[in-house]
């Protein structure tokens, strides 16, 4: 079916600032919907974002939007209150993977620019005339995703991880010939012409998807991701998961590296733009998959010596009744004494006065001295 733009018009209206966007569309010549809002809305879905290509100069609309100190490069991206709004422009690629080079143009050669044909369909605010490129109205009716031309993915190789955000999140197939290119290019090297950081921000991007692990599978059967990258749901680990503990993502990233050798996987992380702490804490977590300590531990001090000093999504990783018992009860444990009860005692300023603290600690989790202050204070002194 052709693509109607009157009736993405009226869904537009019914979005929280579409009425905003239609009425400030109206003084202002050359206002499209495009790309993800489009789509989604001829979908049925609710787009998280109004996306909005001006031909010629956005600041007006921005200004009529409620947006006019919105800081925006020459082409761009301004967003003011969940609305898009971008200069209509027409790209080359000089060289695969590099930035391309960009000029304005007009709503076609911008659509031209795109991703995915159902990413490059835009309707006009003032008379819902409809832009597409080839095959585009067919493909979201077929649900199916194809590459605009040939060149896509050597271009712009950042499109093969939004390749298989869409595939998954937007359950289309992808087109045969869509994946013999995709195939071709990574086969011919082509993600290694992009910026790790890049490639890490779509693969960041790809964990924070509604289903995480199946777009992951996607991109390794894409062949996106590193040898011994094995796309793991981990259920129990982020089930033991304290509410508002954690990061959801990274123990996804860490359950499915576990089978990566440890100096690659660091390698790779550091590759992909993680920050130091994020990495740290992937590797970390990743090596708690299997054969942890913490689940080896038999006594409650031995469970708190494993676990203590691991990031929680280490823990949860490590999994099993050791990994509950620590996050339910031994980890809420303290001493009633602290270190100013040993020095008050006699016991030197220095490394005795944590050891003597921590082996204080370990007898009241195994239940050898009672929880309490003077128990504490003499076994701290023995
Ligand atoms: P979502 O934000 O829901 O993931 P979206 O389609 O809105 O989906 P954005 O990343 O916001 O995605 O991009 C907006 C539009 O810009 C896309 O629909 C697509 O047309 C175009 N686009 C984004 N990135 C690229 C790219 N790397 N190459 C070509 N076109 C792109």
């Amino acid at each position: 079916m052709p693509v109607d733009g009157r009736s993405l018009l009226e869904r537009l209206a019914e979005l929280p600032r579409g009425q905003a966007v239609l009425v400030a569309a109206e003084d202002v010549p050359g206002v499209h919907m495009v790309g993800g809002a489009v789509r989604d809305l001829a979908l049925g879905l609710v787009p998280h974002e109004i996306d909005l290509v001006v031909e010629g100069d956005p600041d007006p609309l921005l200004a009529a939007l409620g947006g006019a100190d919105v800081e925006h490069e020459r082409f761009g991206t301004a967003t003011v209150d969940g609305v898009d709004v971008v200069r209509a422009r027409a790209e080359e690629y000089s060289q695969p993977g590099a930035l391309p080079d960009v000029r304005p143009g007009d709503i076609d050669a911008d659509l031209r620019r795109r991703d995915f044909t159902v990413n490059a369909i835009a309707v006009a605010l003032a008379d819902a005339a409809v832009h597409a490129v080839a095959h585009a109205g067919e493909d979201l009716d077929s649900r199916v995703l194809r590459v605009l031309h040939d060149r896509s993915f050597r271009d712009d190789p950042t499109r093969l991880w939004r390749l298989a955000r869409y595939a998954v999140r937007l359950g289309f197939t992808i087109e045969e010939e869509t994946r013999r290119l995709a195939g071709e290019a990574v086969a011919a090297g082509a993600p290694g012409n992009v910026s790790g950081v890049r490639l890490g921000n779509e693969l960041r991007l790809a964990l924070r998807e509604p289903d995480p692990v199946a777009t992951l599978r996607e991109a390794a059967a894409l062949g996106l991701l590193p040898a011994g990258f094995e796309p793991t749901r981990p259920d129990e680990a982020l089930a033991l998961l304290p509410p508002g503990e954690g990061r959801r993502d990274l123990i996804i990233l860490a359950a499915s590296c576990a089978g990566m050798d440890a100096r690659a996987l660091l390698a790779w992380l550091d590759h992909m733009g993680f920050v130091a702490t994020e990495r740290d804490l992937v590797a970390a977590a990743s090596r708690f998959v299997i054969g942890s300590p913490l689940r080896a531990a038999r006594t409650p001090s031995e469970i708190a010596r494993a676990a203590r000093g691991a990031p929680i999504e280490a823990v949860v990783l490590a999994g099993g009744d050791n990994a509950r018992r620590w996050i339910d009860e031994l980890r809420h444990v303290a001493l009633h004494i602290n270190g100013d009860d040993l020095l008050a005692a006699g016991v030197p300023q220095g490394p005795e006065i944590g050891e003597r603290l921590r082996r204080a600690l370990e007898r009241v989790l195994d239940g050898e001295i009672a929880h309490s202050r003077d128990a504490e204070l003499a076994a701290a002194l023995e």
